[in-house]
């Protein structure tokens, strides 16, 4: 099988949790919605598949959104310990989440690091020579803090008309301990959080997906953990969405 090399140029880490990365390298042909196997240096004898949050480019920049999982192997190395300079390998690029060319509105439903993918394909349609159909993102997270990509939605959907970005928070409350990394973030913009409490709406996203009308001619996208994923499609279903309707 095909592999490519990319070298970590950016590494910022966002929450206690969480980080993005940025690389250059090889030019991937993969599709934006799409995972690559990665493997990292820091174990470089495990694989694990994350999706890239941009479009593919010409000149090869790559960026992920990798979240630790409690126990987990590589998620907390690359959280930990990734630096600039690092090389990672990548290879087989798949994953069947995309837009068609139906024009049918779509819904996009992405809890956690599932935003990533949700964002190389809303970069992707800003790129087409088309207008875009309707895209309503909801993104999930445990509570406001969660939202770590806040900035770059808000700036996504006020710039482009077709979009409509909501908010949904386990819980509007965040937890009493701090997150250095938000924490230091936040006392540098000295702004006030662009999707506070009184932005989100309150519930998980299976919730809000059980109380919404049937999406019956739209296009579902789902990307999040196993557990997400699997109860929001529920929720989908049983609210009337046709199972033929949703990708994940
Ligand atoms: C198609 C695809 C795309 C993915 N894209 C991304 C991405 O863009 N960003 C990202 O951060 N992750 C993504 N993942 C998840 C990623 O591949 C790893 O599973 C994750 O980083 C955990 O790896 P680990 O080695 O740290 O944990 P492991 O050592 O494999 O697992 C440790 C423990 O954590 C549990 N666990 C594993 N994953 C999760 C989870 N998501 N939530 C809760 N518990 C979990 C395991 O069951 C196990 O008990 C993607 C997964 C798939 C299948």
């Amino acid at each position: 099988m095909l592999t490519w090399n990319a070298e970590v140029v950016q590494y910022h880490r966002l929450r206690n949790d969480l980080a993005v990365i940025r690389l250059v390298g090889d030019g991937i042909p993969f599709a934006a919605g799409q995972s690559l196997e990665v493997t990292v240096p820091q174990n470089a004898r495990l694989t694990r598949r994350y999706s890239p949050a941009l479009p593919p480019s010409l000149d090869g920049k790559l960026e992920f959104h990798v979240r630790a999982v409690p126990a987990g192997w590589v998620s907390g190395s690359i959280v930990n310990e990734t630096r600039p300079g690092d090389v990672w390998k990548l290879t087989d690029p798949k994953g069947s989440l995309a837009i068609d060319d139906s024009g049918r509105e779509v819904v996009m439903i992405a809890g956690g690091t599932g935003l990533a993918p949700m964002r190389a394909l809303i970069l992707d349609l800003a790129h087409r020579a088309t207008t875009p159909p309707p895209v309503t993102l909801y993104v999930g997270g445990r509570s406001p803090r969660d939202l770590y990509a806040a900035d770059l939605l808000w700036i996504l959907a006020s710039e482009l008309p077709w979009l409509t970005v909501i908010p949904v928070v386990d819980q509007l409350k965040d937890p009493w301990a701090p997150d250095r990394w938000n924490d230091t973030i936040r006392a540098e913009t000295a702004e006030a959080p662009i999707f506070g409490p009184e932005h989100c709406w309150e519930g998980s996203l299976a919730d809000v997906m059980s109380v919404q009308e049937p999406f019956g001619d739209h296009q579902v996208l789902v990307c999040g953990s196993p557990g997400m994923e699997a109860a929001t499609v529920s929720a989908l279903i049983g609210n009337g969405t046709p199972a033929a309707a949703i990708r994940r």
